[in-house]
C-alpha cells in the first residue's frame, strides 16, 4: 500500500467505484486509492433487500458495482479490512485503526451511513441490514426459519417482508407511526404497499411502537401485544458516518457534511458525495441530501469529475426506486418540499402517480407505484424534464384536479 494518493476515496462503498471510474476518465496518471473498512471490493447495495435474498443462487460479487478487473486495468487500488480513525487535514493524512496511515492530495469521504440500532430494553440485538455481509446472515437464517418479525416499515423493513414471505417465511411488519413508510411523502403510495404485502400474507402492524425485544425472537409492543419469529430484523433507518468529519473541524449541516454546490466541503482538499454530502441545490434551490443508489452513483461520479478539474456544479433531479415484491415505486425531485399533491391513476390496482407543488404552483416532485416498471421510464423521464425546467403549475390546476388528466401531456411545457 502506497504511503500516498493523489486521489484518496475513503469508504470504499457504492460511491468510490462511480468516482474512481470518473477521475480516471479525465486524469489518466494521478494515483487513485479506495480505501475503506468492508473486506468486499465496492457494491451497489439494493439488490441485498431483494433478489439476492429472493435468489440463493447469487453470489455477493454478481453485484460488485465494477469488475474485478476494472480496478487493475484502471491502476485504481483497492485497500480492503481499513478503518479510517482520523483525518490530519494539516498533514493531509488519514490514519487508519491499525496504526497506518496514507496521505493524500485530494480526498473523497463517502463514509455513507449504518443501521439505527434498537438498544433499548433487550438481552439480544434483532438483526440488521446494511451490508452485503448482514443480507447473507439473513439468508442462512431463512433456510432454518419458518417465521421472522421486522421492526420497522420503512423501504427496507418493506422490501425485506416481501422477499421473506417470497422465500415462504410467515413475516410480522411492526411500524410505530399510524402508517407504513412514515418518511415518504407519498399517504397513497404506502397505503398501496401496504395492500400489497397483506395481500401476500404479511401481518401488517401499524402504530405500535415496539419496547422490548427478548432472545432475539420475542418482540413486546408498548401496548403489550407480543409477536414472535424464529429471528427479528430491525430497519429503523440510518445514522450519517460524519463523525470523522465533525472530529477532523469540517463545517456540518442538518444531517450530513456540508458542502458547495460542486460537492467541496468547507476544507479546499476534501469533498463529500453519497449519504454523507449535503449540499447547496442548483435545481430547486434550498439544502440537498440524499440516501439513495443513483445519487451515490451521481454524485460520486460528479465529485470525481471535479476533483480532477471540472469547475461545474452538480445538477441532478433526486431519483430513489424501490421493488416492494411486484410493485415498483419510483421518486423523482422533492415531493416532502411539496405544499399541495395530486394523485392521477387508480390506487387499487394499483397504478398511480401523485404529484407535489409548492404553494406557489411550482412543480416539487412527483412519486409513482405499479407493476409494469418499464411504464415508469417515460413518466420519470417526463418529470425530470418538468423539473429542470423549473415548471409552474399553478395555471393548470383544474386539470389537474381531474385523476383522469392524462399526464404525459405536460410534456408539452417541457422546452428542453
Ligand atoms: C439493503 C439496502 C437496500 C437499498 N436499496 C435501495 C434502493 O432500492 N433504492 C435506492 O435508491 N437506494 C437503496 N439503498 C441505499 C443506497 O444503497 C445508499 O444510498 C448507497 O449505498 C450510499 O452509498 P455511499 O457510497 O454513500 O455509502 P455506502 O455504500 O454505505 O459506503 C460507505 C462505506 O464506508 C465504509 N466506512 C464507514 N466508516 C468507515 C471508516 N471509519 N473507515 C473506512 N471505511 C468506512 C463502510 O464500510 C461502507 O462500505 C439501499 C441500501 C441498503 C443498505
Amino acid at each position: 500500500m502506497p504511503a500516498m494518493y493523489d486521489y484518496l476515496l475513503l469508504g470504499g462503498g457504492t460511491s468510490c467505484a462511480y468516482a474512481a471510474a470518473a477521475i480516471r476518465e479525465t486524469d489518466q496518471n494521478g494515483s487513485i486509492g479506495i480505501v475503506g473498512a468492508s473486506s468486499e471490493p465496492p457494491y451497489d447495495r439494493p439488490p441485498f433487500s431483494k433478489y439476492y435474498l429472493t435468489d440463493a443462487s447469487k453470489q455477493i460479487s454478481d453485484f460488485h458495482s465494477k469488475d474485478e478487473s476494472f480496478y487493475p486495468d484502471n491502476r485504481i487500488d483497492l485497500v480492503l479490512n481499513h478503518r479510517a480513525v482520523n483525518i490530519d487535514r494539516t498533514a493531509k493524512q488519514v490514519e487508519f485503526e491499525d496504526g497506518s496511515k496514507i496521505a493524500y492530495g485530494k480526498l473523497l469521504y463517502a463514509l455513507g451511513c449504518t443501521p439505527r440500532e434498537f438498544h433499548d430494553h433487550t438481552d439480544q440485538e434483532p438483526m440488521y441490514l446494511r451490508t452485503a455481509e448482514d443480507s447473507k446472515a439473513i439468508r442462512d437464517r431463512i433456510a432454518s426459519s419458518k417465521s421472522c418479525v421486522i421492526i420497522g416499515g420503512g423501504y427496507i423493513g418493506t422490501e425485506l417482508a416481501a422477499s421473506l414471505t417470497a422465500r415462504g417465511l410467515k413475516v410480522a411488519l411492526i411500524e410505530q407511526a399510524d402508517r407504513l413508510q412514515p418518511g415518504f411523502p407519498s399517504r397513497p403510495v404506502a397505503d398501496a404497499v401496504r395492500r400489497e404485502l397483506e395481500n401476500m400474507g404479511v401481518t401488517v402492524v401499524t402504530g405500535e411502537p415496539v419496547s422490548h425485544v427478548y432472545a432475539g425472537r420475542r418482540v413486546i409492543t408498548a401496548s403489550d401485544h407480543e409477536y414472535s419469529g424464529d429471528f427479528v430484523v430491525a430497519g429503523l433507518g440510518h445514522v450519517h458516518q460524519r463523525d470523522l468529519a465533525k472530529h477532523c473541524g469540517l463545517e456540518m449541516g442538518m444531517r450530513g457534511v456540508r458542502a458547495n454546490m460542486k460537492l467541496r466541503t468547507s476544507d479546499p482538499n476534501i469533498w463529500v458525495s453519497g449519504d454523507v454530502a449535503e449540499f447547496d441545490d442548483t435545481v430547486l434551490g434550498d439544502v440537498y441530501i440524499a440516501e439513495h443508489h443513483l445519487h451515490a452513483k451521481a454524485s460520486a461520479e460528479h465529485a470525481g469529475r471535479v476533483m480532477a478539474g471540472l469547475d461545474e456544479p452538480f445538477k441532478n433531479v433526486p431519483y430513489f426506486f424501490s421493488d416492494v415484491g411486484p410493485l415498483s415505486i419510483i421518486l423523482r425531485g422533492y415531493p416532502e418540499r411539496g405544499a399541495q399533491s395530486f394523485v392521477f391513476g387508480n390506487p387499487t390496482s394499483p397504478a398511480l402517480t401523485e404529484i407535489f407543488l409548492s404553494s406557489t404552483g411550482r412543480l416539487m416532485g412527483m412519486v409513482d407505484v405499479r407493476k409494469d416498471y418499464k411504464q415508469q421510464d417515460p413518466i420519470s423521464e417526463l418529470f425530470e424534464n418538468l423539473i429542470k425546467n423549473r415548471v409552474n403549475l399553478s395555471s393548470h390546476v383544474e386539470r389537474l384536479n381531474n385523476p383522469n388528466f392524462n399526464l404525459m401531456s405536460l410534456n408539452e411545457l417541457v422546452s428542453v
